[in-house]
């Protein structure tokens, strides 16, 4: 999930006039070197959160597990 800045539709606000805009939530997927951006609604947003948290945990034990695999061969080749 990133957050990106960005100026809303009202042409008066005084937070896009200062460049300031407004951080908006977007969930982020990298496919063949292209990333792609979802605007991630108010409803959406603690799913989406749980989405990239499981992600991040499989990607460590996914990690670890090549550490081990990577020790295994290492052991074995000698
Ligand atoms: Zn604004």
């Amino acid at each position: 999930m990133v957050i990106l800045r960005k100026p809303c539709t009202y042409p008066s606000c005084k937070k896009c006039k200062s460049g300031e805009k407004h951080p908006l939530p977007y969930l982020s997927q990298s496919k063949n070197g292209k990333t792609n951006l979802i605007y991630l609604p108010k409803h959406l947003r603690e799913k989406a959160k749980k989405w990239v948290e499981n992600y991040r945990s499989l990607e460590n034990i996914i990690e670890r597990l090549s550490e081990v695999n990577f020790e295994i061969l290492k052991k074995q080749r000698k």
